[in-house]
């Protein structure tokens, strides 16, 4: 296996105004599994470990992970709990939040017992987020799975996509997503979420505050349409987004996350061996797929073929 990832997986019902007033359309919600799917369409084996509803909701995301060739071995179902249902609302800029119906749903109800340890000890990078760590049992399960991978040896991933309704309070929510950081060798962020970890806006002081604090190899801070920041050590860099036409940039994020992790897993897991002009190369090619995810609707449908990427990065 190239990559594991834990994480939450449920529905999302997008809303349409239709000719009969409000329409919510079904479809599948959850970053993890996005990131897997980015992944999986450039040719890299991947596996999902979390917990849906035995429910219809339940299968139905079971079969999209499927069509879209990532494992579902590590998937479980509960018996009593069922599929997290959230309902998207869209601001006029576009910008979503969301409503959930869970109290609890199935994916917070993941315990440790239930987690394929298998599969973590199989892969080369295990990839979480912060969502499956807002309430128990699935907040120890994911630290505890994420210390598993650490022992292996794994290359490890975090994108703590701050969801801060899904919190008790913002205090909680940093001190629960700052106990992911250590074990972190790979970290996504978006500025806001930067800013809320280190009260530093300067994205080179911020980054540079993570850095020390938590000795994580690469930091990118993704900016939407203005692109990337990173860091890796002391090697800082800064490169553009693609132009493109933007449809939808839902998953854009988790397609710049599979885009690198990919070329990560193509070069080399270690990154203290990658020069400088390796990680521009590699930023780029997280870029790239990220602009390339918004040109689409959806998170999973959206993901780019490596062909795609590599056009749009030779066009410019
Ligand atoms: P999400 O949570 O919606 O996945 P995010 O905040 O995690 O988003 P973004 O910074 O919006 O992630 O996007 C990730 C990458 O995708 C950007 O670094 C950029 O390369 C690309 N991208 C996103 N939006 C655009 C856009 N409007 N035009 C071009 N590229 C974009």
């Amino acid at each position: 296996m190239d990559v594991v990832a834990l994480g939450e997986l449920l529905i999302d019902f997008t809303p349409y105004t239709g000719p009969h007033g409000s329409l919510f359309e079904k479809n599948p919600g959850g970053a993890p599994a996005n990131v897997l799917a980015a992944l999986a369409k450039q040719g890299k084996k991947t596996a999902f470990i979390g917990k849906v509803g035995e429910d219809h909701f339940g299968h139905y995301l079971e079969d999209i992970l499927r069509q879209n060739g990532i494992s579902t071995e590590g998937l479980v179902f509960s018996e009593t709990e069922n599929t997290t249902l959230a309902f998207v609302e869209l601001d006029e800029s576009g910008d979503r939040s969301f409503t959930f119906y869970r109290k609890p749903g199935a994916d917070y109800m993941l315990s440790w017992e239930e987690v394929n340890q298998d599969l973590i000890r199989s892969a080369r990078i295990f990839h979480y987020g912060s969502i499956s760590m807002t309430h128990e049992p699935a907040a120890s399960a994911t630290l505890a799975a994420v210390r598993l991978a650490k022992e292996h040896g794994l290359l490890i991933s975090y994108d703590p996509n701050l969801r801060l309704r899904l919190w008790p309070d913002p205090e909680t929510a940093k001190a629960r997503i700052r106990e992911g950081l250590p074990y972190a060798d790979v970290l996504k962020l978006s500025e806001e979420e930067m800013e809320f970890l280190t009260d530093e806006r300067d994205l080179n002081a911020g980054t540079a505050r993570i850095h020390n604090e938590f000795g994580i190899s690469l930091i990118c801070v993704t900016r939407g349409p203005a692109g990337c920041f990173y860091r890796a050590g002391a090697l800082t860099g800064e490169v553009p987004a693609y132009a493109v036409d933007v449809v939808d940039t839902t998953g854009a994020g988790d397609a710049f996350l599979g885009g690198v992790l990919g070329r990560l897993l193509d070069e080399t897991t270690n990154l203290q061996q990658l020069t400088a002009e390796q990680y521009k190369e590699i930023i780029a090619y997280g870029n790239a797929t990220g602009s390339l995810a918004a040109t689409s609707r959806g998170g999973i449908p959206s993901m780019p073929s490596p062909e795609q990427v590599m056009n749009l990065i030779c066009k410019n």
